[in-house]
């Protein structure tokens, strides 16, 4: 079932999680033993993120280094295909532009609708760790709004090959990524609407949030959304806070702002396990006003702390 499905036949606010593939060398099982414990929330879906192969420098025996690529988390297609089985709930693998070619993205968006996979994030991905800016692969994506028509033409029927005619159509629900707090390389907050305008208006069904810690950035940025003619569901990403160094690693890496109350309590902490507790209430503060706002799903990044999340969302059932 698509994710806007889910939406229109929800009688209340859904909960929905994401998960990371295993590390390379890692069974299957690993993510059943995270996923175990959350499934007594009845998820209307869950993601799972993509991860694209890193350049990495490996010592050679003669003390030369040789230059290798190494994908640490491959697998998302057959984890949303596995989970699907195992739990019989649908599944949001996330498609990036990084590292796909077309063509590649083509063969696995048919993978995907073989599978009976319904839904995809599409996004562009960050740049690789060895390059400055984002850099698109030969014959790839620039931009999720390019990606994003490659998936509608697919949903039309479109193949790259124009051999082909009267193909196949793979019926996905597109969603896409949205900013409470602007995307860092774009210049300003409304360029940066009017970039998910386009999205939208290229057919994205949804959108789905980066973390935030601040609910008020969220009702800005959907108001700031219908302002802008932007009528279509608005998922809040959430993610707990569980140690002092995401203070600086979380600005960092996903260039949001934690409010000073939040990081004032987390910095009073003097353990990981007092910083959880934390972390855990402001989430579940966070959470109860979304679902007060009438968010149509309460999405939770899992990120290795099922146990968090489980913590958080007993309270809100
Ligand atoms: C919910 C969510 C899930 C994510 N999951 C993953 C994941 O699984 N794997 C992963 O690698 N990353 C993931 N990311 C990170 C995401 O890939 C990065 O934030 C990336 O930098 C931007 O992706 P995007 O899809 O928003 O890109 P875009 O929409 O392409 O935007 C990127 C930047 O380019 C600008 N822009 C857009 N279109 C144009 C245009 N036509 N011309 C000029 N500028 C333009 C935008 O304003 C923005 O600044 C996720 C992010 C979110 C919010």
């Amino acid at each position: 079932m698509k994710v806007t499905e889910h939406i229109a036949q929800a009688k209340g606010t859904l909960v929905s999680f994401e998960i990371l593939p295993p590390l390379k060398g890692k069974s299957i099982q690993s993510i059943y033993d995270h996923l175990d414990p959350l499934m007594e929330f009845k998820p209307s879906f869950i993601n799972v993120t993509y991860h694209r192969s890193e350049t990495m420098f490996k010592k050679k025996a003669d003390g030369t280094f040789e230059r290798v690529e190494v994908r640490k988390r491959p697998g998302t297609v057959a984890i949303c295909a596995a989970i699907k089985n195992h739990y019989n709930i649908d599944t949001v693998p996330h498609l990036i532009c990084g590292g796909f070619s077309k063509g590649v993205t083509e063969d696995a968006l048919i993978d995907l609708s073989f599978l009976g996979i319904d839904n995809v994030l599409v996004l562009r991905g960050d740049a690789a760790k060895n390059e400055a800016n984002f850099e698109p692969e030969t014959h790839g994506h620039a931009y999720a709004v390019d990606l994003l028509k490659q998936v509608m033409n697919l949903k039309n029927g479109i193949y790259l090959e124009e051999d082909i005619k009267n193909g196949g159509k793979a019926d996905f629900c597109i969603g896409t990524a949205g900013y409470p707090e602007k995307h860092f390389e774009s210049p300003n907050p409304q360029i940066d609407m009017q970039r998910l305008k386009e999205k939208v208006c290229c057919g994205a069904e949804y959108i789905m949030t980066q973390m935030f810690f601040d609910n008020q950035k969220f009702f800005d940025f959907v108001k700031k959304c219908r302002e802008n003619d932007i009528h279509i569901p608005i998922i809040p990403g959430l993610k707990p806070i569980t140690s002092r160094k995401q203070l600086s690693v979380l600005p960092r890496i996903f260039h949001v702002d934690i409010p000073t109350e939040l990081s004032e309590a987390i910095t009073r902490c003097k353990t990981d396990d007092e910083c959880e507790k934390v972390g855990t209430e402001w989430l579940i503060q966070q959470s109860k006003e979304l679902k007060k706002f009438g968010v149509p799903v309460l999405h939770y990044y899992t990120l290795g702390k099922p146990r968090v999340i489980k913590n958080v969302v007993k309270e809100l059932v």
